[in-house]
């Protein structure tokens, strides 16, 4: 959709907003940062002097200022080292989900790192774990949960934040199916897997109190609190079929944390089932109801569903509205309570867009499937991509304290009085720091997360792949589009009526090619059978010959603040386009002489 059907929010609030809060490209901010980052220390010392009073002398006998050589010399090795760095900060740099980092980022990270607090629990993070908090409030108010109910912690990244759904996914699916296993066993009724595990809470509770069940009975059913191959060979006799345990649903353009996650939790590859892709790229819902009947027929639980808001490789984001409308409607007509999560990683930042004047810059029905984001049961975001702060920060979060609760050892169902005293026991990871956290916090309070703030910024990249898109498409006759939800452009190189295995090949070239060249930093991508719809469709738009099984992309992520102003985008797609026309000349030139 070009922009000019499609009225955008003025340019010049997301380059004010972009070039306000970030270093900028020629490090523009450098007076006012070095003089914060002085006040910071300043500040700390003052801290720490009028914390430790010594009795006696002990700190004085240091002298100050000596034996610091050898550090200062190995120091400036280090920072030179770091120097060889990819700069990820240039508006060049259009690679990665990575980019400049903010300037509230930087200092909000640097001031917490200072203190060094640790969010395992309130004793060693009496701050920081409340930071934490509000930081998860501000999160959750731009994810669209009410921040009143909502719980979440930050992790290492988006990979843990999948893991913590899948274990509190599993920690339901566990306790719903050990109390059908165990009244199926003890009154001799046959059981079946896959409604007793999805019940839902309420109807767990109901048959807790009318059957009087304890607690050492139920774990003795639990897959989890006693074997899991006993019990999956009781659930097979109690239940009369072969019980193969439970499936992971999630699109074929799911994150490979996905495969990460069904590998450690034990549930085997064979147990995560791949959604088809449309032509666009995202889950297709047919296909996705397909596979939930399939589970049941097999009776086989569905451990969760997964919708993607912002894939990895392309940032599409799946019709998340109509994923969960289906999963409503069967909740009404047959009682199946499935844990539905949305892996927004990426993408889950584009719903600071919603509400304004930024908002025009999102395909509608990319706005329609953002706003269904609240009615996940849990979500995992990474302030690390969209949210311009530094690794590692990623959060999870859930509507409600119900959804969050999770244990390695406890009953859930009873009550968790140890939550208030720190989040331990409800993070998978131990040690946890604050400065992520923090950097969350100060970019929330100060540039903010909705439309007058990062949504704009966001917007503004999302307008920026739409122009550098134009620009390549007047000069590069050969270079097709895919198509895109945000600001992830991807293209292959392809001649009207071309095999497809021709334009792979020239299209690895020229991504060789850029490899070689300082002028920009892309990356490539290899789309394979899961998007097939999306390959005959990408074919179809220059009756290419489909001879192969892979579609080779050249993949640019637009998320630099700087792309945000109108003279930098132009003068950079400008520059990108001179360098296709290189790289396509030099590739012609090599294949001539080959
Ligand atoms: C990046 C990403 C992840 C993994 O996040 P990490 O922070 O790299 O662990 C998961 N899901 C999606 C959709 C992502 O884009």
């Amino acid at each position: 959709m070009s922009s000019t059907m499609n009225p955008t929010a003025a340019p010049e609030i997301a380059t004010a907003f972009a070039q306000q809060h970030f270093p900028g490209a020629r490090s523009e901010h450098a007076p006012w940062l070095r003089d914060e980052m002085l006040a910071m220390l300043d500040h700390w010392f003052d801290w720490r002097r009028c914390r430790f009073q010594s009795p006696g002398d002990a700190v004085g006998s240091v002298a100050t200022g000596d034996g610091h050589e050898r550090l200062s010399e190995r120091l400036a090795v280090l920072r030179e080292a770091l120097t060889e760095e990819t700069p990820t900060f240039t508006p060049r740099y259009i690679a990665h989900m990575k980019s400049d980092l903010s300037l509230p980022a930087i200092l909000g990270w640097f001031a917490a790192m200072l203190h060094n607090p640790n969010n395992t629990s309130r004793e060693a993070s009496r701050v920081g774990s409340v930071i934490e908090t509000e930081a998860v409030a501000h999160l959750a108010t731009m994810l669209g949960y009410d921040p009143g109910q909502a719980q979440g912690h930050f992790t290492s990244g988006g990979t843990v934040a999948n893991f913590e759904a899948m274990w509190r996914a599993r920690y339901r699916l566990d306790h719903w199916l050990a109390m059908a296993l165990h009244l199926s066993e003890t009154r001799g009724e046959r059981l079946d897997p896959f409604a007793a595990a999805h019940m839902g809470w309420d109807r767990f509770r109901d048959l807790w109190r009318a059957h009087g069940v304890t607690e050492t009975a139920l774990k003795q059913a639990s897959a989890m609190a006693s074997n899991p191959l006993d019990v999956g060979r009781r659930i097979s006799r109690a239940s009369g079929i072969d019980y193969l345990g439970p499936v992971v649903i999630a699109p074929g353009n799911r994150h490979y944390s996905w495969n990460k996650g069904v590998n450690l939790f034990g549930l085997g590859a064979e147990a995560l089932w791949s959604v088809r892709l449309d032509a666009r790229g995202r889950m297709d819902l047919e296909d996705f109801e397909r596979l939930v009947f399939q589970a049941r027929d097999q009776g086989r639980p569905v451990l969760m569903t997964v919708g993607v808001a912002g894939t990895t490789e392309m940032s599409a984001v799946d019709p998340i509205d109509g994923l969960f409308d289906r999963l409503d409607e069967w909740e009404r007509q047959h009682g199946w309570r499935i844990w539905r999560h949305a892996d927004a990683a990426y993408g889950g930042f584009f719903r600071a867009l919603l509400d304004g004047a930024s908002e025009t810059a999102l395909r509608p029905d990319v706005s329609t499937a953002l706003r269904a984001l609240p009615r996940a049961d849990s979500i995992t975001i990474d302030p690390h991509k969209l949210g311009y702060i530094p690794y590692a920060c990623g959060a999870f979060l859930t509507s409600d304290a119900q959804s969050y609760a999770v244990s390695a050892f406890d009953a859930p169902y009873l009550h968790r009085p140890e939550l208030g005293a720190g989040k331990w026991a409800s993070t998978l990871e131990g040690s946890r720091s604050a400065a992520g956290a923090a950097a969350t916090w100060l970019t929330a309070e100060t540039l903010g997360l909705g439309p007058d703030g990062l949504g704009a910024v966001l917007a503004g990249t999302i307008e920026a792949r739409r122009a550098l898109e134009e620009a390549v498409m007047r000069a590069v006759p050969q270079a097709r589009f895919l198509p895109a939800d945000a600001n992830i452009a991807c293209f292959t190189l392809a001649e009207d009526g071309e095999r497809l295995s021709v334009s792979n090949a020239r299209t690895g070239a020229v991504f060789a090619y850029f490899q070689e060249s300082p002028a920009f930093a892309v990356s490539r991508t290899t789309l394979g059978r899961d998007c097939a719809a999306l390959k005959t469709a990408h074919l179809a738009g220059y009756d290419g010959v489909d001879d192969s099984e892979e579609l080779s992309v050249i993949r640019l992520v637009v998320m630099s603040p700087y792309w945000c102003d109108p003279v930098m985008r132009d003068e950079m797609a400008t520059l990108f386009v001179a360098e296709m026309a290189s790289a396509l000349q030099a590739v012609e030139t090599a294949s001539v002489k080959d």
